[in-house]
């Protein structure tokens, strides 16, 4: 049933006014062709967008950082509201198990790369849209490269590293960035790097220690939750084009979804902040990206690394490959072999042999164990599990070994017939 008010405003002549608009050469917005005017009617209905409004929309470049879950909302938005330009930095491949959340990409696109997927459907959404395809990881070596030609970055990265560096950039280049983060059930939104406003960094000066967070492969998350966050940072994103309305500049938006609630908390800039800050405060050390501490680009999804610091006791733990495993275990080899992830994860796929002890009750189960026996620690990437075998080495086990890649290297390596997730 259409509204009384809406027929009305279809029947007035809605077009007169915008065509009093002067194109001079002081004024270079773009113009809007007619099939333009009618996709665009509803933005130009609105006083706070309009035509002049439409037309800066159009004239806008917007670099999203990945086409994955929060990417494929942003992606998708700002196609369908005509931002001019839409820059993608993606270098993933589309897999069956992104679909419940990265809506930008189908079915029939598992096993596409994501920017091909992507293209194909925000060129069905609006072919208007120039796409400016980089088909890489975005690092310290193409950040400032990648991001300069842009006026405002969308970060839809996933892990620490990137979204450190996403922020690092978006400073040093004065780009606002429209973050947004998901985990499980809960997600962050603001606005960092706008003008005498706050970056991520006053809030979190460092990424955490490899190892801490959660493997991106490994965290679950509600499929709709990116949808939730990455379409706020649509909105944010539009309204900075547009300069209307206030924008999570200095406020961060925390969404949790099980209780539907939604609150902001004030984000202050902190003079100290290594790359927003001021020198006088001690702030600023961070003046290109090569100032900062080179370990960045290892903590990618939390992966610890060979050269992980080794107080932690991650030097006296051995990693094994999958095939190296299966070898040991064809062998006969003595040792326990441990499952640290969570039971539904069990309940999905394990390798024979195994017996479950996820990593939250590791603690206590171990105090159990004869500490001299060798353990062979699992779980799906291998994250998990090297922070189950540094709670063991710190207990004073001394034969503590890692299965480097979890069970997706062992699905891969030595049993594709298992199940996948
Ligand atoms: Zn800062």
């Amino acid at each position: 049933m259409k509204c009384a008010w809406l027929a009305a405003s279809h029947a007035r002549d809605q077009y007169d006014w915008y065509n009093d608009m002067p194109m001079t050469a002081a004024d270079p917005l773009p113009t809007l062709n007619s099939e333009e005017i009618l996709r665009y009617s509803r933005h130009l209905l609105l006083d706070e967008v309009g035509f002049e409004g439409q037309r800066r929309i159009k004239n806008a470049r917007v670099l999203l950082i990945g086409a994955g879950g929060l990417g494929s909302p942003t992606a998708l938005y700002l196609a369908a509201a005509g931002v001019g330009t839409l820059g993608l930095v993606d270098f993933d491949i589309v897999d069956a198990s992104n679909l419940h959340r990265q809506v930008l990409h189908g079915t029939s696109d598992v096993g596409r790369s994501k920017l091909d997927s992507a293209r194909d459907r925000i060129r069905d959404v609006n072919p208007h849209v120039h796409l400016e395809p980089f088909n890489t990881r975005f690092d310290a070596g193409n950040a400032l490269e990648i991001l300069r030609d842009f006026d405002i970055v969308v970060d839809g990265t996933d892990n620490f590293a990137t979204r450190y560096l996403t922020n690092d950039a978006a400073v040093l280049l004065g780009k606002p960035n429209a973050f947004g983060c998901i985990f499980r059930f809960e997600g962050q939104a603001s606005v960092f790097g706008a003008q005498n406003g706050p970056c991520y960094r006053c809030l979190f000066r460092e990424p955490p220690p490899a190892g801490l967070i959660p493997n991106c492969a490994e965290a679950g998350v509600l499929g709709v939750l990116p949808g939730l966050v990455g379409t706020i940072q649509a909105v944010e994103t539009l309204k900075l084009i547009l300069g209307i309305g206030e924008p999570l500049i200095g406020r961060l938006l925390l969404i949790e979804s099980l209780g539907m609630t939604f609150r902001t908390i004030t984000v202050r800039r902190d003079p100290a902040c290594p790359v927003c800050g001021d020198a006088a405060a001690g702030g600023a050390t961070i003046r290109s990206l090569d100032d900062r501490a080179a370990d960045y680009d290892d903590v990618t999804c939390g992966v610890p690394t060979a050269n992980s610091d080794s107080s932690n006791g991650a030097a006296m733990i051995r990693e094994i490959s999958a095939t190296d495993l299966a070898a040991r275990i064809t062998r006969g080899d003595d040792f326990d072999l441990v499952d640290v992830r969570e039971p539904a994860e069990w309940a999905i796929v394990r390798i024979d042999g195994a017996r479950l002890v996820p990593l939250g009750t590791i603690g206590d189960a171990s105090n159990e164990w004869d500490r001299s026996r060798e353990v062979v620690l699992y779980c799906k990437a291998g994250v998990r599990s090297m922070n189950a075998a540094e709670q063991l080495v710190r207990k004073g086990f001394t034969n503590v070994t890692n299965l480097t890649g979890g069970i997706v290297s062992w699905t891969n390596d030595v049993d594709p017939s298992l199940q996948r997730y």
